[in-house]
């Protein structure tokens, strides 16, 4: 008696189990999706809608870089070369080199803390995928570009003064425990 009482009690709670499981199922139906056609059915692009702090792939302004070398000296896995030369005509320090191996970088984040200016950053980018890892080496010196020297009282042109506000604006938001 005891076994028949057990039999029909497991197919109730089969029944059951398998309903309660289809309910979830089915509902999915009436509810609005939480996927998103990746990359080519979104209303704008990914990289658009993540935070000023989001991790990506680094760039660098070298218009507002100092050559102070210290994101170079920070990175644990040495994957910023910095090469500075002196202009012996102009007597005034040049970059001749700043690269980066995105294939090596880790993404912590310490070289754009230590940046004064803001010049290194993590950009929203993420799509780096590239089937040469030579290809993977960002190089921000093309030409001869010398280093950037602060002024005292301030940017007057107006095209340095967006670049050093960029540059506060992403070291504020890195600074702010809030976002
Ligand atoms: S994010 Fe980290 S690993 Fe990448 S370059 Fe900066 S310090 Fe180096
Ligand atoms: S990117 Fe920033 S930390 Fe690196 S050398 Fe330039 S100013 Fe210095």
């Amino acid at each position: 008696m005891y076994a028949t009482i057990e039999y029909f009690k497991n197919i109730k709670d089969t029944v059951f189990t398998v309903f309660e499981g289809m309910t979830i199922t089915f509902s999915h139906f009436l509810r609005r999706p939480m996927t998103i056609q990746y990359p080519d059915r979104i209303e704008k692009p990914v990289q658009e809608t993540l935070p000023l702090r989001y991790r990506g792939i680094l760039e660098v302004d070298m218009d507002i870089c100092t050559g102070c070398l210290a994101c170079e000296r920070v990175c644990p896995i040495i994957c910023i070369a910095i090469g500075i030369e002196m202009n012996k005509e102009t007597k005034q320090r040049t970059f001749s080199q700043f690269d980066i191996d995105i294939c090596k970088c880790m993404f912590c984040g310490l070289c754009a803390e230590v940046c004064p200016t803001g010049s290194i950053r993590h950009s929203q980018e993420f799509e780096g995928a590239c089937t040469n890892p030579a290809g993977m080496v960002r190089r921000f010196v093309t030409e001869t570009v010398p280093l950037y020297k602060p002024k005292k009282g301030g940017e007057t042109d107006s095209k340095m003064i967006a670049k050093v506000d960029i540059g506060n604006k992403y070291l504020d938001e890195l600074a702010s425990p809030e976002s």
